[in-house]
Protein backbone atom coordinates (compact mmCIF):
# COMPACT_ATOMS: atom_id res chain seq x y z
CA UNK A 1 0.00 0.00 0.00
CA UNK A 2 1.19 3.61 -0.60
CA UNK A 3 1.19 6.54 2.29
CA UNK A 4 -1.89 7.74 0.47
CA UNK A 5 -5.81 6.62 0.35
CA UNK A 6 -8.55 8.02 -1.84
CA UNK A 7 -9.77 11.00 0.15
CA UNK A 8 -12.69 10.74 2.48
CA UNK A 9 -15.77 10.14 0.74
CA UNK A 10 -14.70 8.97 -2.53
CA UNK A 11 -13.65 5.23 -3.67
CA UNK A 12 -12.08 4.13 -6.84
CA UNK A 13 -13.27 1.78 -9.61
CA UNK A 14 -11.90 -1.63 -10.01
CA UNK A 15 -11.68 -4.33 -11.92
CA UNK A 16 -13.59 -6.37 -12.50
CA UNK A 17 -16.41 -3.99 -10.74
CA UNK A 18 -15.65 -1.67 -12.68
CA UNK A 19 -17.26 -3.63 -15.59
CA UNK A 20 -20.44 -3.34 -14.08
CA UNK A 21 -20.42 0.46 -13.62
CA UNK A 22 -19.45 0.84 -16.87
CA UNK A 23 -22.41 -1.27 -18.44
CA UNK A 24 -24.69 0.74 -16.21
CA UNK A 25 -23.40 3.99 -17.64
CA UNK A 26 -24.05 2.33 -21.30
CA UNK A 27 -27.53 0.57 -20.40
CA UNK A 28 -28.64 4.99 -19.05
CA UNK A 29 -27.05 6.21 -22.05
CA UNK A 30 -28.59 3.44 -24.26
CA UNK A 31 -32.11 4.54 -24.53
CA UNK A 32 -31.20 8.18 -24.98
CA UNK A 33 -28.87 7.44 -27.76
CA UNK A 34 -31.13 6.01 -29.71
CA UNK A 35 -34.08 9.16 -29.06
CA UNK A 36 -32.49 11.88 -30.92
CA UNK A 37 -30.40 12.74 -27.81
CA UNK A 38 -26.61 14.07 -28.50
CA UNK A 39 -23.62 14.00 -26.53
CA UNK A 40 -22.42 16.55 -24.27
CA UNK A 41 -19.25 17.21 -22.20
CA UNK A 42 -18.77 20.13 -20.36
CA UNK A 43 -15.39 21.34 -18.22
CA UNK A 44 -15.80 19.67 -14.63
CA UNK A 45 -15.41 23.20 -12.85
CA UNK A 46 -17.64 26.33 -13.89
CA UNK A 47 -17.80 30.18 -12.70
CA UNK A 48 -19.20 29.71 -9.07
CA UNK A 49 -22.01 32.03 -9.95
CA UNK A 50 -23.28 29.83 -12.55
CA UNK A 51 -24.16 27.30 -9.40
CA UNK A 52 -24.82 29.77 -7.53
CA UNK A 53 -27.61 31.58 -9.56
CA UNK A 54 -28.53 28.65 -11.46
CA UNK A 55 -28.66 26.02 -8.55
CA UNK A 56 -29.73 28.37 -6.17
CA UNK A 57 -28.41 30.17 -3.49
CA UNK A 58 -30.70 28.66 -0.44
CA UNK A 59 -30.31 25.04 -1.58
CA UNK A 60 -27.91 22.74 0.33
CA UNK A 61 -26.17 22.11 -2.75
CA UNK A 62 -24.97 25.53 -3.46
CA UNK A 63 -24.86 26.76 0.49
CA UNK A 64 -23.17 23.69 1.68
CA UNK A 65 -21.63 21.10 -0.60
CA UNK A 66 -20.05 23.00 -3.47
CA UNK A 67 -15.93 23.09 -3.90
CA UNK A 68 -15.53 26.41 -4.58
CA UNK A 69 -12.16 27.62 -5.06
CA UNK A 70 -10.23 31.03 -6.80
CA UNK A 71 -7.49 30.12 -9.05
CA UNK A 72 -3.97 31.62 -9.50
CA UNK A 73 -5.30 34.16 -12.05
CA UNK A 74 -8.18 35.43 -9.20
CA UNK A 75 -10.98 33.66 -11.18
CA UNK A 76 -13.78 32.32 -8.66
CA UNK A 77 -14.49 28.86 -9.57
CA UNK A 78 -16.82 25.47 -8.41
CA UNK A 79 -16.38 21.79 -9.58
CA UNK A 80 -19.88 21.04 -11.13
CA UNK A 81 -22.10 19.34 -8.21
CA UNK A 82 -25.02 19.05 -10.54
CA UNK A 83 -25.02 18.74 -14.98
CA UNK A 84 -28.01 21.11 -15.97
CA UNK A 85 -26.79 23.95 -15.22
CA UNK A 86 -23.50 23.96 -17.42
CA UNK A 87 -25.54 21.95 -20.07
CA UNK A 88 -27.85 24.89 -20.53
CA UNK A 89 -24.88 27.38 -20.09
CA UNK A 90 -22.96 25.42 -23.11
CA UNK A 91 -26.12 24.87 -25.31
CA UNK A 92 -26.62 28.87 -24.78
CA UNK A 93 -22.88 29.62 -25.71
CA UNK A 94 -23.08 27.80 -28.66
CA UNK A 95 -26.35 29.24 -29.93
CA UNK A 96 -27.53 25.43 -30.30
CA UNK A 97 -31.92 26.95 -29.34
CA UNK A 98 -31.33 29.30 -32.62
CA UNK A 99 -29.84 26.35 -35.31
CA UNK A 100 -32.62 24.41 -35.86
CA UNK A 101 -35.80 23.13 -33.94
CA UNK A 102 -36.78 23.16 -30.50
CA UNK A 103 -35.95 20.98 -28.12
CA UNK A 104 -32.48 20.57 -28.06
CA UNK A 105 -32.04 17.08 -26.70
CA UNK A 106 -28.40 16.34 -25.10
CA UNK A 107 -27.30 13.51 -22.95
CA UNK A 108 -24.54 13.75 -20.93
CA UNK A 109 -22.30 11.59 -18.22
CA UNK A 110 -19.53 12.54 -15.79
CA UNK A 111 -18.55 13.15 -12.17
CA UNK A 112 -19.89 15.82 -9.62
CA UNK A 113 -18.46 16.99 -6.67
CA UNK A 114 -20.40 17.58 -3.44
CA UNK A 115 -18.87 18.13 -0.05
CA UNK A 116 -21.53 16.03 1.76
CA UNK A 117 -20.90 14.03 5.00
CA UNK A 118 -20.35 10.76 3.57
CA UNK A 119 -22.27 7.28 3.93
CA UNK A 120 -23.39 4.69 2.10
CA UNK A 121 -24.41 5.85 -1.47
CA UNK A 122 -23.60 9.42 -0.80
CA UNK A 123 -20.15 10.81 -2.16
CA UNK A 124 -18.06 13.61 -2.16
CA UNK A 125 -17.37 12.59 -5.90
CA UNK A 126 -19.81 10.49 -7.55
CA UNK A 127 -21.18 10.25 -11.11
CA UNK A 128 -24.51 10.98 -13.07
CA UNK A 129 -26.15 9.87 -16.36
CA UNK A 130 -27.96 13.10 -17.44
CA UNK A 131 -30.19 14.54 -20.16
CA UNK A 132 -31.83 17.47 -20.90
CA UNK A 133 -33.79 18.84 -23.79
CA UNK A 134 -34.17 22.81 -23.89
CA UNK A 135 -36.87 24.96 -25.44
CA UNK A 136 -40.30 23.20 -25.92
CA UNK A 137 -42.98 23.23 -23.32
CA UNK A 138 -44.54 20.15 -24.44
CA UNK A 139 -46.25 17.37 -21.70
CA UNK A 140 -45.20 14.70 -24.25
CA UNK A 141 -41.27 15.64 -23.84
CA UNK A 142 -41.63 15.31 -19.60
CA UNK A 143 -42.70 11.93 -20.40
CA UNK A 144 -40.42 11.37 -23.01
CA UNK A 145 -37.83 11.46 -20.42
CA UNK A 146 -39.74 9.36 -17.57
CA UNK A 147 -40.40 6.62 -20.13
CA UNK A 148 -36.55 6.55 -21.05
CA UNK A 149 -35.61 6.74 -17.44
CA UNK A 150 -37.91 3.51 -16.33
CA UNK A 151 -36.33 2.09 -19.72
CA UNK A 152 -32.98 2.29 -18.66
CA UNK A 153 -33.88 0.84 -15.12
CA UNK A 154 -35.56 -1.73 -16.56
CA UNK A 155 -33.05 -2.58 -19.18
CA UNK A 156 -30.45 -3.36 -16.12
CA UNK A 157 -33.00 -5.90 -14.53
CA UNK A 158 -34.18 -3.45 -12.00
CA UNK A 159 -37.69 -3.99 -10.48
CA UNK A 160 -37.63 -2.59 -6.77
CA UNK A 161 -37.98 1.00 -7.89
CA UNK A 162 -40.76 3.31 -7.75
CA UNK A 163 -41.44 6.63 -9.75
CA UNK A 164 -42.92 9.41 -7.46
CA UNK A 165 -44.58 12.26 -9.28
CA UNK A 166 -45.16 15.98 -8.58
CA UNK A 167 -46.20 19.24 -10.44
CA UNK A 168 -44.40 22.35 -8.72
CA UNK A 169 -46.60 24.75 -10.44
CA UNK A 170 -45.18 27.70 -12.54
CA UNK A 171 -44.67 31.32 -11.90
CA UNK A 172 -48.51 32.19 -11.63
CA UNK A 173 -49.49 29.58 -8.89
CA UNK A 174 -46.62 29.09 -6.90
CA UNK A 175 -46.49 32.12 -5.27
CA UNK A 176 -49.90 31.78 -3.88
CA UNK A 177 -49.37 28.47 -2.60
CA UNK A 178 -45.99 29.57 -1.45
CA UNK A 179 -47.18 32.08 0.93
CA UNK A 180 -49.99 29.70 2.19
CA UNK A 181 -47.33 27.73 2.55
CA UNK A 182 -45.08 30.20 4.45
CA UNK A 183 -48.20 31.10 6.98
CA UNK A 184 -48.76 27.53 7.82
CA UNK A 185 -44.88 27.04 8.57
CA UNK A 186 -44.73 29.86 10.53
CA UNK A 187 -47.11 28.57 13.12
CA UNK A 188 -44.77 25.65 13.89
CA UNK A 189 -42.66 24.85 16.43
CA UNK A 190 -38.87 24.61 14.75
CA UNK A 191 -35.60 25.70 14.69
CA UNK A 192 -33.67 28.86 13.64
CA UNK A 193 -32.26 27.09 10.58
CA UNK A 194 -35.46 26.03 9.13
CA UNK A 195 -37.37 29.25 10.16
CA UNK A 196 -35.08 31.02 7.83
CA UNK A 197 -35.77 28.59 5.40
CA UNK A 198 -39.25 29.02 5.51
CA UNK A 199 -38.25 32.93 4.36
CA UNK A 200 -35.89 31.51 1.61
CA UNK A 201 -37.04 28.66 0.32
CA UNK A 202 -40.15 27.45 2.16
CA UNK A 203 -40.99 24.42 -0.27
CA UNK A 204 -37.75 22.89 0.86
CA UNK A 205 -39.45 22.22 3.96
CA UNK A 206 -41.74 19.74 2.76
CA UNK A 207 -38.51 17.76 1.91
CA UNK A 208 -36.90 18.23 5.45
CA UNK A 209 -36.13 14.09 6.35
CA UNK A 210 -36.67 14.35 10.03
CA UNK A 211 -39.16 12.36 11.80
CA UNK A 212 -40.29 15.62 14.47
CA UNK A 213 -40.47 18.06 11.32
CA UNK A 214 -42.34 15.61 9.22
CA UNK A 215 -44.91 15.09 11.91
CA UNK A 216 -45.96 18.91 12.31
CA UNK A 217 -46.51 18.70 8.24
CA UNK A 218 -49.15 16.30 8.02
CA UNK A 219 -51.79 18.98 7.32
CA UNK A 220 -49.56 21.57 5.43
CA UNK A 221 -51.20 23.13 2.07
CA UNK A 222 -50.36 21.04 -0.82
CA UNK A 223 -49.33 22.45 -3.95
CA UNK A 224 -51.52 20.16 -5.90
CA UNK A 225 -54.46 22.51 -4.29
CA UNK A 226 -53.36 25.58 -5.82
CA UNK A 227 -52.34 24.70 -9.33
CA UNK A 228 -53.34 26.90 -12.12
CA UNK A 229 -55.86 25.39 -14.78
CA UNK A 230 -52.91 26.12 -17.36
CA UNK A 231 -50.22 23.51 -14.62
CA UNK A 232 -53.60 21.17 -13.53
CA UNK A 233 -54.09 20.26 -17.23
CA UNK A 234 -50.35 20.36 -18.45
CA UNK A 235 -49.68 17.55 -15.44
CA UNK A 236 -52.56 15.83 -16.27
CA UNK A 237 -51.25 15.56 -19.96
CA UNK A 238 -47.85 13.61 -18.83
CA UNK A 239 -49.87 11.50 -16.46
CA UNK A 240 -52.06 10.22 -19.15
CA UNK A 241 -49.02 10.05 -21.72
CA UNK A 242 -47.16 7.90 -19.11
CA UNK A 243 -49.41 5.99 -18.30
CA UNK A 244 -50.51 4.75 -21.54
CA UNK A 245 -47.12 4.05 -21.89
CA UNK A 246 -47.44 1.25 -19.41
CA UNK A 247 -45.27 3.18 -16.94
CA UNK A 248 -46.39 2.74 -13.19
CA UNK A 249 -45.44 6.10 -10.74
CA UNK A 250 -46.96 7.28 -7.57
CA UNK A 251 -48.69 10.72 -7.30
CA UNK A 252 -46.53 12.46 -4.33
CA UNK A 253 -47.81 15.58 -3.54
CA UNK A 254 -45.06 16.47 -0.67
CA UNK A 255 -42.06 15.93 -3.37
CA UNK A 256 -39.74 18.82 -3.90
CA UNK A 257 -36.34 18.85 -5.11
CA UNK A 258 -33.05 19.90 -3.96
CA UNK A 259 -32.69 22.37 -6.59
CA UNK A 260 -34.39 26.16 -6.70
CA UNK A 261 -35.26 26.07 -10.49
CA UNK A 262 -37.65 23.15 -10.85
CA UNK A 263 -41.06 24.58 -12.29
CA UNK A 264 -43.86 21.90 -13.02
CA UNK A 265 -43.10 18.44 -13.57
CA UNK A 266 -41.19 16.92 -10.59
CA UNK A 267 -40.54 13.62 -10.56
CA UNK A 268 -37.42 10.98 -8.64
CA UNK A 269 -37.13 7.64 -9.08
CA UNK A 270 -36.50 5.90 -5.06
CA UNK A 271 -35.11 2.54 -4.98
CA UNK A 272 -37.22 0.43 -1.84
CA UNK A 273 -33.36 -1.86 -1.36
CA UNK A 274 -31.09 1.69 -0.29
CA UNK A 275 -32.02 2.77 3.03
CA UNK A 276 -31.77 6.05 3.53
CA UNK A 277 -30.28 6.61 0.20
CA UNK A 278 -33.41 5.85 -1.88
CA UNK A 279 -33.20 8.47 -4.62
CA UNK A 280 -31.82 6.74 -7.67
CA UNK A 281 -32.33 9.50 -10.08
CA UNK A 282 -34.53 12.60 -10.61
CA UNK A 283 -35.62 15.52 -12.71
CA UNK A 284 -38.18 17.67 -13.65
CA UNK A 285 -38.97 20.65 -15.85
CA UNK A 286 -37.25 23.87 -14.99
CA UNK A 287 -38.95 26.85 -17.14
CA UNK A 288 -36.67 29.57 -15.90
CA UNK A 289 -33.47 28.72 -15.63
CA UNK A 290 -32.04 29.79 -18.69
CA UNK A 291 -33.23 33.22 -17.71
CA UNK A 292 -31.70 33.15 -14.29
CA UNK A 293 -28.46 32.67 -16.13
CA UNK A 294 -28.98 35.63 -18.41
CA UNK A 295 -30.66 33.69 -21.66
CA UNK A 296 -33.67 34.00 -23.46
CA UNK A 297 -36.71 32.01 -22.22
CA UNK A 298 -36.25 28.67 -22.99
CA UNK A 299 -38.27 26.07 -21.30
CA UNK A 300 -36.70 22.90 -20.78
CA UNK A 301 -37.00 19.55 -19.15
CA UNK A 302 -34.59 16.78 -17.99
CA UNK A 303 -32.95 14.46 -15.35
CA UNK A 304 -30.00 12.93 -13.76
CA UNK A 305 -29.59 9.17 -12.13
CA UNK A 306 -27.01 8.60 -10.26
CA UNK A 307 -24.57 5.43 -11.54
CA UNK A 308 -23.09 5.12 -7.81
CA UNK A 309 -26.90 4.46 -6.30
CA UNK A 310 -27.78 2.71 -9.27
CA UNK A 311 -24.96 0.02 -8.94
CA UNK A 312 -26.12 -0.14 -5.20
CA UNK A 313 -29.56 -1.07 -6.25
CA UNK A 314 -28.37 -3.56 -8.56
CA UNK A 315 -26.54 -5.06 -5.78
CA UNK A 316 -29.54 -4.56 -3.37
CA UNK A 317 -31.80 -6.75 -6.05
CA UNK A 318 -29.04 -9.64 -6.57
CA UNK A 319 -28.91 -8.93 -10.26
CA UNK A 320 -24.98 -10.09 -11.69
CA UNK A 321 -25.00 -8.02 -15.34
CA UNK A 322 -23.93 -10.28 -17.94
CA UNK A 323 -20.62 -8.79 -18.75
CA UNK A 324 -18.61 -10.80 -21.60
CA UNK A 325 -15.16 -11.45 -20.65
CA UNK A 326 -13.07 -8.23 -22.11
CA UNK A 327 -10.45 -10.93 -23.68
CA UNK A 328 -11.15 -13.57 -25.66
CA UNK A 329 -8.18 -15.31 -27.05
CA UNK A 330 -5.21 -15.38 -24.60
CA UNK A 331 -1.56 -16.50 -26.21
CA UNK A 332 0.78 -18.77 -23.98
CA UNK A 333 4.14 -18.13 -25.53
CA UNK A 334 6.96 -21.39 -24.35
CA UNK A 335 10.22 -20.10 -25.02
CA UNK A 336 11.75 -16.83 -27.13
CA UNK A 337 11.03 -17.59 -30.60
CA UNK A 338 7.68 -18.75 -29.50
CA UNK A 339 7.20 -14.86 -27.80
CA UNK A 340 8.44 -13.28 -30.86
CA UNK A 341 5.83 -15.12 -33.10
CA UNK A 342 2.97 -14.97 -30.83
CA UNK A 343 3.46 -11.22 -30.18
CA UNK A 344 3.03 -10.55 -33.70
CA UNK A 345 0.00 -13.08 -33.85
CA UNK A 346 -1.84 -10.92 -30.94
CA UNK A 347 -0.96 -7.86 -32.58
CA UNK A 348 -2.75 -9.37 -36.22
CA UNK A 349 -5.89 -11.11 -34.14
CA UNK A 350 -5.98 -7.28 -32.16
CA UNK A 351 -6.24 -5.37 -35.64
CA UNK A 352 -8.65 -8.05 -36.87
CA UNK A 353 -11.23 -6.80 -33.97
CA UNK A 354 -10.66 -9.74 -31.63
CA UNK A 355 -10.02 -9.28 -27.88
CA UNK A 356 -6.51 -10.83 -27.59
CA UNK A 357 -4.22 -10.60 -24.37
CA UNK A 358 -0.51 -11.99 -24.43
CA UNK A 359 1.26 -13.91 -21.10
CA UNK A 360 3.68 -11.26 -19.90
CA UNK A 361 6.02 -11.81 -17.22
CA UNK A 362 5.35 -15.57 -16.76
CA UNK A 363 7.79 -18.56 -16.58
CA UNK A 364 6.95 -21.91 -16.93
CA UNK A 365 3.64 -23.38 -18.58
CA UNK A 366 1.94 -23.56 -15.29
CA UNK A 367 2.34 -19.80 -14.52
CA UNK A 368 1.31 -18.84 -17.98
CA UNK A 369 -1.59 -21.00 -18.20
CA UNK A 370 -2.40 -19.25 -14.79
CA UNK A 371 -2.54 -15.96 -16.45
CA UNK A 372 -4.82 -17.40 -19.06
CA UNK A 373 -7.13 -18.96 -16.66
CA UNK A 374 -7.82 -15.36 -14.79
CA UNK A 375 -8.08 -13.71 -18.46
CA UNK A 376 -11.68 -15.32 -18.65
CA UNK A 377 -10.38 -16.32 -22.46
CA UNK A 378 -12.47 -18.48 -24.47
CA UNK A 379 -9.45 -19.40 -25.94
CA UNK A 380 -5.45 -19.66 -25.46
CA UNK A 381 -3.44 -20.27 -28.08
CA UNK A 382 -0.19 -21.76 -26.82
CA UNK A 383 3.29 -22.74 -29.06
CA UNK A 384 6.66 -23.69 -28.38
CA UNK A 385 9.29 -24.67 -30.75
CA UNK A 386 7.97 -27.76 -31.68
CA UNK A 387 5.23 -26.49 -32.94
CA UNK A 388 6.42 -23.45 -34.82
CA UNK A 389 8.84 -25.86 -36.43
CA UNK A 390 5.71 -26.95 -38.15
CA UNK A 391 4.15 -24.29 -38.43
CA UNK A 392 1.39 -24.70 -36.31
CA UNK A 393 0.05 -23.99 -32.65
CA UNK A 394 -2.29 -25.31 -30.35
CA UNK A 395 -5.78 -23.54 -30.07
CA UNK A 396 -7.05 -24.46 -26.97
CA UNK A 397 -10.91 -24.37 -25.90
CA UNK A 398 -10.69 -23.25 -22.34
CA UNK A 399 -13.98 -24.77 -21.31
CA UNK A 400 -14.18 -27.93 -22.77
CA UNK A 401 -10.04 -28.45 -22.58
CA UNK A 402 -9.78 -29.59 -26.13
CA UNK A 403 -6.61 -28.45 -28.10
CA UNK A 404 -6.37 -28.75 -31.35
CA UNK A 405 -3.24 -28.11 -34.61
CA UNK A 406 -3.71 -25.11 -36.68
CA UNK A 407 -2.02 -23.58 -39.20
CA UNK A 408 -0.50 -20.56 -37.96
CA UNK A 409 -1.18 -19.22 -41.28
CA UNK A 410 -4.87 -19.58 -41.48
CA UNK A 411 -5.11 -18.80 -37.63
CA UNK A 412 -6.87 -15.50 -37.37
CA UNK A 413 -9.50 -16.80 -39.66
CA UNK A 414 -9.72 -20.20 -37.60
CA UNK A 415 -9.89 -18.51 -34.19
CA UNK A 416 -12.78 -15.84 -35.60
CA UNK A 417 -15.26 -18.41 -37.24
CA UNK A 418 -15.26 -20.12 -33.33
CA UNK A 419 -15.47 -17.24 -32.31
CA UNK A 420 -18.40 -16.32 -34.72
P1 LIG B 1 -30.36 13.44 -2.12
O1 LIG B 1 -31.74 13.87 -1.74
O2 LIG B 1 -30.10 11.98 -1.92
O3 LIG B 1 -29.30 14.31 -1.54
P2 LIG B 1 -30.30 15.06 -4.48
O4 LIG B 1 -31.68 15.57 -4.60
O5 LIG B 1 -29.26 15.93 -3.89
O6 LIG B 1 -30.30 13.64 -3.72
P3 LIG B 1 -29.89 15.26 -7.33
O7 LIG B 1 -29.22 16.55 -7.24
O8 LIG B 1 -31.26 15.21 -7.86
O9 LIG B 1 -29.82 14.52 -5.90
O10 LIG B 1 -28.98 14.24 -8.16
C1 LIG B 1 -29.53 13.18 -8.95
C2 LIG B 1 -29.02 11.84 -8.48
O11 LIG B 1 -27.63 11.86 -8.27
C3 LIG B 1 -29.58 11.40 -7.14
O12 LIG B 1 -30.84 10.82 -7.28
C4 LIG B 1 -28.55 10.40 -6.67
O13 LIG B 1 -28.76 9.13 -7.29
C5 LIG B 1 -27.28 10.98 -7.22
N1 LIG B 1 -26.55 11.70 -6.15
C6 LIG B 1 -26.76 12.95 -5.69
N2 LIG B 1 -25.88 13.27 -4.73
C7 LIG B 1 -25.09 12.17 -4.57
C8 LIG B 1 -23.97 11.86 -3.74
N3 LIG B 1 -23.47 12.74 -2.88
N4 LIG B 1 -23.40 10.63 -3.86
C9 LIG B 1 -23.87 9.72 -4.74
N5 LIG B 1 -24.90 9.96 -5.55
C10 LIG B 1 -25.51 11.16 -5.48
MG1 LIG C 1 -28.40 16.07 -2.02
Amino acid sequence: MSTFKAPKGTYDLIPPFSAQYLAVRDAIAAPLRTSGYGYVETPGFEDVNLFARGVGESTDIVSKEMYAFETKGGDKLALRPEGTASVLRAALEASLHKQGNLPVKLWYSGSYYRYERPQKGRYRHFSQVGAEAIGAEDPALDAELIILADQAYRSLGLRNFRILLNSLGDKECRPVYREALQGFLRGLDLDDDTRRRIEINPLRVLDDKREAVQKQLVGAPLLRDYLCDACKAYHEEVRALITSAGVVFEDDAKLVRGLDYYTRTTFEFVHDGLGSQSAVGGGGRYDGLSEMIGGPALPSVGWALGVDRTVLALEAEGIELDIPAATSVFAVPLGDEARRVLFGVVTELRKAGVATDFSFGAKGLKGHMKNANRSGARYAIVAGERDLAEGVVQLKDMESGEQQAVALDGLVEAVRTRLA
